[in-house]
């Protein structure tokens, strides 16, 4: 490919920026074996001295990459505020690493080193608060760490900088290049078209999942789900499957990419869904092209990117008709007691199950998008001053009112129930909902390139799937970025169209049929 051609640099300048990345890339992914292991097999005594392991290298990480060496690197290639990809005569490939570690620069350097030590150590302290306040569902008691993180967010965004509006710059470290405005517009339109369609499901006859909650013994979960990974493409000379408390994906170099899962042994959705999400993320991790794995454009667009890849599997793949008409023999053979008189369709409605719950992450297809819009009305009105942290609680409960019809009875299970802005990660929640649009648009592009995705999981037909994805967007990486993807792949924009053609589809043929 074009991108991959020499370029004309003459001094060389593209080859010590290549071995200064992978450098950077290398020590990232020991970073990153460090908290995997913190979170599978560690014993728990070891855990204030890897807290330090991990300062460590995280400082070495961020200096290595704000360092006066490779911003001069970058400046003989030619980067610079109006030149982010670095002189024109370099290969696409080399523009996008320039424009990348440009971008990365150029961000390490505007947030003062003191301000991102008292960040992590105010995210450090913020987890504890909030785990406790969680605990004793006492949202007074976190108001102070809530206050602060708040506050130094804030400090930290003006740092960064910004042209429009104050969340651009946090929104930008997880979703890059996306503005405020367009995320408010897509939600806009998403929150038209979902409140009524809940509503609807909400009146018509319900589905039965009381079949779900039964026996599901952790083993044969585990059989099961090794069963799928293995036909869906899952490499296990690549990538290891091994369990922790919150289930998570990262990847550890160029051939390793781990994931984690959490069975529950009385509710068979836990596990499997989860197993499958994370699936996604490892996938695409996987998928990289030769040409830039191993270097830190090996990494995913966004996190919206990122998370369209998990929610395809678990959604569109693991909760579809025809994925279950190709395995629930199998699962029925594997839970025959607790499955006894449950037919395939009845297992279907019942994984599809659309109930307006308190916690985000048991939420169904129809309602998480919701969630997402409540916690992005609520911390943008944080970040524009508009509302208080003691006001929060207040807050949460009209928004949870006026999306889901329902109000926690406890802030514990309302705004309590998510770590994100306990660790400082306003800006972050959006990427979940993007996530849910992405995938579906990708699919609507497959299904009128392929015909339909459902013919393809009946038959057990993963890869020209999987090689669809690698090739329209696994091998980029970070080389494109998230709206310029989308556009390739899809000849369009981001809008929430796709998936509420995707949801109006499926949920009016489960619920609204009859
Ligand atoms: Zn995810």
């Amino acid at each position: 490919m074009a991108g991959a051609m020499a370029s004309t640099e003459p001094d060389g300048v593209m080859d010590k920026i290549r071995a200064y990345d992978r450098e950077l890339a290398l020590l990232k992914h020991g970073t990153a074996l460090l908290q995997w292991d913190q979170e599978t097999y560690m014993p728990s005594a070891a855990a204030e001295e890897r807290a330090e392991q991990l300062g460590l290298f995280e400082t070495l990480v961020h200096d290595r990459v704000a360092s006066d060496e490779l911003g001069d690197l970058l400046a003989r290639a030619g980067a610079g505020p109006d030149s982010p990809s670095g002189a024109e005569t370099l290969s696409g490939l080399e523009q996008a690493l320039v424009r990348h570690l440009y971008r990365e620069h150029a961000l390490a350097r505007r947030v003062p080193r003191e301000l991102v030590g008292r960040l992590a150590r105010a995210a450090s302290a913020g987890q504890v608060a909030w785990k406790a306040a969680r605990e004793h569902d006492d949202f007074e008691a976190f108001t102070p760490s809530l206050e602060g993180l708040l506050a130094l967010s804030i400090e930290r965004a003006e740092c960064l900088g910004y042209s429009e509006h104050r969340y651009d710059a946090l929104l930008d470290q997880y979703e890059p290049y996306t503005r405020t405005a367009e995320v408010r517009r897509v939600f806009e339109e998403l929150e038209r078209e979902l409140v009524p369609l809940a509503a609807e499901i909400a009146q018509a006859p319900q589905v039965d999942s009381a079949f779900l909650y039964g026996e599901y013994p952790e083993s044969r979960q585990a059989e099961f789900a090794t069963r799928v990974l293995e036909d869906i493409g899952w490499p296990a000379d690549r990538g290891r499957l091994d369990c922790s408390a919150h289930p998570f994906t990262i990847g550890l170099g160029r051939d390793d990419v781990r994931i984690t899962a959490r069975y529950d042994r009385n509710f068979f959705n836990t596990g499997f869904f989860s197993i499958l999400h994370e699936a996604g993320h490892g996938l695409y991790e996987l998928g990289f092209e030769e040409q830039i794995r191993g270097s830190t454009l090996a990494d995913g667009a966004s996190l919206g990117i990122h998370e369209s890849q998990s929610r395809f599997w678990e959604n569109l793949v693991g909760r579809s008709r025809g994925f279950w008409r190709r395995y629930y023999p199998r699962v029925r053979e594997l839970f025959p007691k607790t499955l006894e008189g449950v037919d395939e369709e009845r297992f279907y409605c019942g994984v599809n199950e659309v109930k307006p719950s308190l916690i985000r992450v048991e939420a169904d297809e129809v309602t998480y998008c919701l969630h997402i819009i409540m916690r992005f009305r609520l911390e943008l009105a944080l970040v524009e001053n508009s509302l208080t942290v003691k006001d929060l609680p207040d807050a949460w409960h009209e928004e949870s009112c006026r999306l889901l019809g329902i109000v926690p009875e406890r802030d514990a299970d309302g705004v309590l129930q998510d770590v994100h802005w306990a660790m400082g990660g306003f800006g972050y929640f959006p990427t979940y909902a993007l996530g849910n649009l992405y995938a579906a648009q990708f699919t609507e592009t497959f299904e009128r390139e392929h015909g339909a995705l459902e013919s393809y999981l009946e038959r057990g037909e993963f890869e020209p799937v999987l090689g669809w994805l690698q090739e329209r967007l696994h091998r980029h990486g970070a080389a494109k970025p998230a709206d310029e993807l989308v556009n390739s792949v899809t000849g369009a924009p981001l809008t929430a169209d796709a998936y509420m053609r995707y949801l109006r589809a499926k949920f009016r043929d489960i619920y609204l049929t009859a």
